[in-house]
């Protein structure tokens, strides 16, 4: 399969970590055996390429970023049966050998040879993307574009947050940062039957957002967030907690917070060391720290229910669109390093 003679290919890309993202325009690459090339319709701004840009976190530059994308087939190479051309799909960014000990065992995240789509190799900030027929997911007609890209990153590791939390029914779950993750993580642990969903934010707007999607919201402001989520569960706490801002403060507290067994389940980004006191909050409590690392293509299935049953809804989350452009797309993640209001910003090549 061969891409049109003469077509060209707008991209938004990482010359070097530190430095801004910059415009260019590249070559189509046409899908190979086994791939398929994808007009990309929406690409989400996450707060990992915030991250990715300031150098945290290994990239592979020059890269053209963007790990959330939902689009259309444009052309499928040699031996692909699905998708066709015309399908609409989103990607799951994470390309995996498929045959190692990690891939096997279901737990594809630590492949030792798997590759990041826009961090490791090019995204989804561009007009076209070319990736493994595998990592492209049928997109439903009634899940637009933009919610289908956020769908595959916050979402998709809000719900796997969920999952290593081993939520269930009639758990009090604390969510720690309303961001795109954040407001998964409330409908989707409401979806899994929590009884009682708390939201901890500092900025107010996303505290009103938390609470039109029925989570408790704990203003971190006003007090110890710690404080007021023991008084509002008669001095229990939580059976599962969420940590998803990256500081080290908002993870103890997460701890801190856990009634007992107890799970906190971290999945913000952050190179500052915690401290906790392991008699009080552990032991003590038989409560866990669980790691969170990305999502399962197992569990984007799952997703696709949740987004169909009406349990997931994310017409509230995207809160911003913007052209394939460096200087809007820089503005954006200038924005998400200050955690300014937006919930989610996407890109629409
Ligand atoms: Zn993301
Ligand atoms: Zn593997």
């Amino acid at each position: 399969m061969t891409v049109k003679p003469g077509a060209t290919c707008r991209a938004v890309r990482l010359e070097a970590p530190g430095r801004k993202l910059v415009d260019a325009v590249l070559e189509p690459t046409a899908p190979g055996p086994g791939e398929v090339l994808i007009r990309v319709r929406a690409a989400g701004i996450c707060h990992s390429d915030a991250h990715y840009r300031a150098g945290i976190g290994s990239t592979n530059p020059p890269v053209t970023l963007g790990h959330e994308v939902a689009g259309v087939v444009e052309s499928a190479g040699a031996g692909v049966e699905t998708p066709r051309a015309g399908d609409r799909v989103c990607v799951h960014y994470l390309v995996t050998c498929g045959e190692c000990r990690d891939c096997r065992a279901g737990r594809e995240q630590f492949c030792a040879t798997g590759r990041m789509i826009g961090k490791d190799r090019d995204g989804g900030y561009a007009d076209l993307i070319c990736i493994p027929a595998v990592n492209a997911h049928p997109l439903p007609d009634f899940v637009p574009f933009e919610q289908g890209a956020i769908l595959m990153c916050s979402s998709a590791t809000a719900l796997h947050a969920l999952h290593k939390a081993r939520v269930a029914t009639g758990d009090a779950v604390a969510v720690f940062g309303i961001g795109g993750l954040g407001v998964s993580a409330i409908q989707l642990a409401h979806a899994m039957g929590a009884a009682a969903v708390y939201a901890v934010d500092v900025n107010p707007v996303k505290l009103a957002l938390a609470k039109a999607h029925g989570a408790l919201p704990i203003d971190a402001r006003a007090g110890d967030p710690v404080q007021a989520i023991r008084t509002a569960t008669g001095g229990r706490g939580v059976d599962a907690a969420l940590e998803l801002i990256g500081f080290a403060r908002t993870m103890e507290q997460a701890v801190e917070t856990l009634a007992p067994q107890g799970r906190a389940a971290l999945a913000g980004l952050t190179q500052e060391r915690m401290s906790i006191a392991p008699y009080r909050d552990i032991l003590n409590r038989e409560a866990e720290i669980i790691g969170v690392s990305d999502h399962l293509a197992s569990e984007i299935g799952e997703l696709m229910g949740f987004v169909e049953g009406g349990k997931l809804d994310l017409s509230r989350t995207v809160t911003r669109v913007v052209p394939l452009d460096a200087a809007r797309i820089n503005g954006v993640l200038d924005d998400l390093e200050a955690f300014r209001d937006d919930v989610r910003t996407v890109i629409r090549p």
